[in-house]
């Protein structure tokens, strides 16, 4: 029998904790794994992050191109951006929500405060002065730089994505703008182009199982101090449990409004979800998302190709309930008082922070000093608050990442099914999709 890829991953994440566990915490062979194993990983995330600016460029060029006028492109645009940000504002409220009513931080003992905090200084002063580079802005800046000045210097960096989308919407609409008969090979190429980017999507994929095996035996072989990992878990505890919520909200839209079976939704794009626990990334996530939600959700190019990259760099509601957990956390165990406009900050910096956070491992964790200067904590209680949190964050931004991927394949489906842009669901899919709705 035949097994469905996100199964086929399920196992080697598995597998890949067991090994990890045993090679480096039994045997003692952290090295062994970080020099043999990690590298095919590695290799992996490498081969997405190659194809996703070809792949932004062919896929938008293309939705573009097939859209038949320039207004239905600024229907798409205009909404696409007002539900990510109520997406995020959601999010964020479901986090305060859940940390007023858990109170971590006041679970935690003098004790493993001191501990932990003495722990990860070192680490948590690094990403306070990471911070500080990206706060040394100007507030327009930010559309400033989504300004590309050299195409190829735009495509020549991952982190520049909203520069290459930029680039990419002027030339698709100019396309649409001049002579069919001129138009007619510029599109044919990049319609082909298109689809040997998305067999390229196909065939890395097909080294998923055992990529994810090495990327998580060597996450578990790298893990010190599981103590630490306990303390936490009343924090841990509160955002896992936020981000949960947040995906029973997006299978109730998927339900309600966009009318499909939640099931379906979440076995088309699981592969996705997978690889973004497995990565900590949106970016490197991205290849995958698109595929799943063209060719297994059945939202039509026009619209995915431009909400879905857009969305893997400034749609992030995992990352803004995450920042305005921890910060209440912060806050509540290093007994400073926060009073009720303290949460409208949160909820208006946290939205801003997710929106600035690339889309990276460990990026939500560096904003989230903005999340908490806008609070007036003062510097040295920064970096300890940092530092309280380190222990648990890359297994929460695993977590999180899922739900920044669910988030953008949910706005693609909404935003399609507004503008009845999604198709029937693919016959690959049909059967179970039967099945479900039965
Ligand atoms: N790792 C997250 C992402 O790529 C960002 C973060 O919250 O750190 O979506």
């Amino acid at each position: 029998m035949k097994l469905a890829l996100h199964w086929k991953i399920l196992i080697g994440m598995a597998l890949g904790v067991l090994a990890g566990y045993i090679l480096g915490n039994v045997f003692g062979m952290a090295d062994f794994v970080a020099d043999w194993i990690k590298p095919i990983g590695t290799i992996f995330i490498k081969l997405l992050k190659l194809i996703a600016i070809p792949l932004i460029i062919a896929s938008l060029i293309k939705g573009i191109s097939d859209l038949k006028d320039i207004s239905k492109f600024s229907q798409i645009g205009g909404r696409t951006i007002l539900i990510y940000i109520c997406t995020t504002f959601v999010a964020v409220s479901i986090g305060l929500m859940i940390v007023n009513l858990i109170d971590p931080g006041d679970k935690i003992t003098d004790a493993t405060l001191q501990e932990l905090s003495s722990s990860y200084s070192d680490a948590a002063s690094m990403k306070v002065s990471a911070a500080q580079n990206q706060k040394e802005k100007g507030p327009l800046t930010f559309i400033t730089d989504m300004v590309p000045d050299n195409i190829f210097g735009a495509a020549s960096s991952n982190g520049n994505m909203l520069q290459v989308i930029f680039f990419v919407i002027l030339f698709g609409i100019s396309l649409l703008l001049i002579e069919v008969e001129k138009a007619a090979p510029v599109k044919a190429f990049f319609d082909g182009l298109n689809d040997i980017v998305l067999k390229m999507v196909d065939l890395i994929m097909l080294m998923a199982p055992y990529a994810v095996f090495a990327l998580l035996a060597s996450l578990v072989a790298e893990t010190t101090n599981p103590d630490l990992f306990i303390a936490l878990g009343w924090y841990a505890l509160s955002v896992v449990l936020g981000l949960l919520i947040m995906i029973g909200v997006y299978l109730l839209i998927i339900k309600f409004y966009v009318k499909r079976s939640p099931i379906w939704f979440l076995k088309g794009i699981s592969p996705a979800q997978l690889l973004a626990f497995s990565t900590s990334s949106s970016a490197a996530t991205l290849p995958v998302t698109m595929e799943r939600v063209e060719e297994h959700l059945g939202v039509e190019k026009e619209v995915s190709s431009f909400v879905l990259p857009v969305g893997a760099t400034i749609n992030m509601d995992g990352t803004s309930l995450y920042q305005a957990v921890a910060a209440i956390f912060i806050c509540q165990a290093l007994n400073f008082q926060l009073d009720f406009s303290d949460q409208l900050t949160i909820i208006l910096t946290a939205t801003l922070a997710s929106i600035g956070s690339a889309a990276v491992p460990g990026a939500g964790m560096v904003m989230l000093v903005v999340v908490l200067e806008a609070l007036n904590v003062p510097q040295e209680t920064l970096a300890i608050g940092l530092a309280l949190i380190f222990a648990v964050d890359r297994p929460l931004d695993m977590c999180r990442t899922v739900i920044n991927v669910t988030g953008d394949a949910t706005v693609a489906m909404i935003v399609g099914k507004s503008v009845n842009k999604i198709s029937k669901p693919n016959p690959k899919n049909w059967d179970d999709h039967l099945e479900n709705v039965r």
